[in-house]
């Protein structure tokens, strides 16, 4: 007998496994399925930042930056083992592009969106610039300090599944989505599991498929509508070395841009870079000329640290096409959905940060195609145990 499910969902990233869990507590039977294994695309190759993103402000993204920071709080609140606050520092030199002023006007901002504890930030004293991690102090006119937070985007996502899973979801790894069809009132759904095609029938589909959204909707009939799109490549490098507990947001020498220079597990994780993407997602790899400039950035900032890059990881975002340059365009998700009484949405973008809101517009989409059922739980007051 085929097995039918409220939800099915493609894809076992950030994205797929908050769209399981805000699935599950409603009371809906969900199955996510992942190709590979939980979390082997975009949503172990991020920053690691649970962060508004103070940059988004120069071009303008209000809503989204007080969106992600309310969901910076939150995470903090539930998932206090996988996210945590931390010091970032922004020095600003003779030759950076963004003067004091400008910084101090834009934390403001920041500041104010989040609104509550969290958001201060000061001006460090020049004394104390030599207690920087070995910061470079020649040409340094000033260093602002303000707060955000860190987290394991692996072990975040993994928690979020085990959630989901807690709450009956069904979490099928090593299973690739390879179709689906219009049948009744919902889909009919083909999978292949160790060589083996199976089916199952369900009332909604979410895809969550990151990078590979759109050769996921190539596989759904009829044609849902497609969304023109870029896949925007982004590198780190890690290498030896120690900064503490201390995260630096400085310009890169060449170009300006804004790149995070970051502790990670005891080593330093420097990132990231942005070119367009246009070959196979699953085989993105960082360039020579990404590792050099992120290589760069280091040594100008951190001369005392080695440079040499001990491992190195590229991912990739998926930027809706909407003018401006890849730098500024927003980073707003964008759900696309197959009719005005959707039964296929396909999540476009969005931000590690915001996985769980994003999880909730889903769901409030699709509401109309479920049966109402009574929430179980609330998934902003979900503890997220470390596993
Ligand atoms: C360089 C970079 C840095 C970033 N830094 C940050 C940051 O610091 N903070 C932040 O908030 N956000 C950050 N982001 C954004 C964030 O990482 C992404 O928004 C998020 O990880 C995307 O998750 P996802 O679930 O949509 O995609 P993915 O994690 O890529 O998941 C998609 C999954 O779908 C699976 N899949 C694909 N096709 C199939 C199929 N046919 N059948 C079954 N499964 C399939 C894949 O195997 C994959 O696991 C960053 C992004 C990039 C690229």
């Amino acid at each position: 007998m085929t097995a039918t499910y409220d939800v099915v969902v493609i894809g076992g990233g950030i994205q797929g496994v908050g769209v399981a869990q805000a699935a599950a507590v409603r009371g809906y039977r969900t199955l996510l399925l992942e190709r590979d294994t939980l979390a082997v695309g975009t949503s172990s190759r991020s920053s690691k930042l649970v962060h508004g993103g103070l940059r988004y402000l120069e071009s303008g993204r209000i809503r989204l930056v007080r969106e992600s920071l309310r969901e910076r709080e939150t995470l903090l609140r539930i998932a206090p083992g996988l996210v945590a606050r931390k010091d970032f520092y922004i020095p600003i030199y003779a030759s950076s592009r963004r003067t004091a002023g400008h910084v101090r006007a834009g934390l403001l901002l920041y500041r104010l969106l989040a609104g509550g504890p969290g958001g201060g930030f000061e001006r460090v004293p020049a004394r104390a610039w030599d207690s920087l991690d070995g910061l470079e102090t020649r040409g340094l006119k000033a260093v602002f300090r303000y707060s955000d937070a860190q987290t394991d985007d692996v072990a975040l996502t993994h928690a979020v599944a085990r959630s989901a899973a807690e709450f009956g979801a069904e979490i099928r790894i090593g299973t690739c989505f390879v179709g689906a069809e219009r049948a009744g009132a919902g889909y009919e759904v083909r999978y292949v599991r160790e060589g083996a095609v199976a089916s199952c029938e369900t009332r909604v589909l979410v895809n969550a498929a990151g990078p590979w959204v759109a050769q996921t909707l190539s596989r759904v009939l009829p044609g849902p509508p497609r969304l023109p799109h870029d896949l925007v490549a982004g590198t780190h490098i890690i290498s030896e070395g120690s900064l503490g507990e201390a995260c630096y947001y400085v310009e890169a020498p060449s170009d300006h841009r804004g790149v995070f220079i970051l502790p990670w597990r005891g080593r330093v994780l420097t990132g990231t870079t942005e070119r367009l993407y246009t070959g196979d997602p699953g085989l993105v790899a960082p360039s020579a000329e990404e590792i050099a400039y992120l290589q760069e950035a280091l040594a100008a900032y951190f001369p005392g640290l080695a440079t040499a890059v001990a491992e190195s990881f590229a991912g990739l975002r998926v930027l809706p096409k909407v003018g401006g340059d890849l730098n500024a365009r927003s980073r707003e998700v964008v759900l696309l959905a197959d009719a005005p009484l959707p039964r296929l949405v396909s999540i476009f973008g969005g931000k590690l940060t915001a996985y769980r809101r994003t999880a909730e517009q889903v769901m409030e989409r699709l509401g109309i195609a479920l049966p109402e059922r009574p929430a179980r739980a609330d998934t902003s007051r979900l503890m997220l145990p470390v596993g």
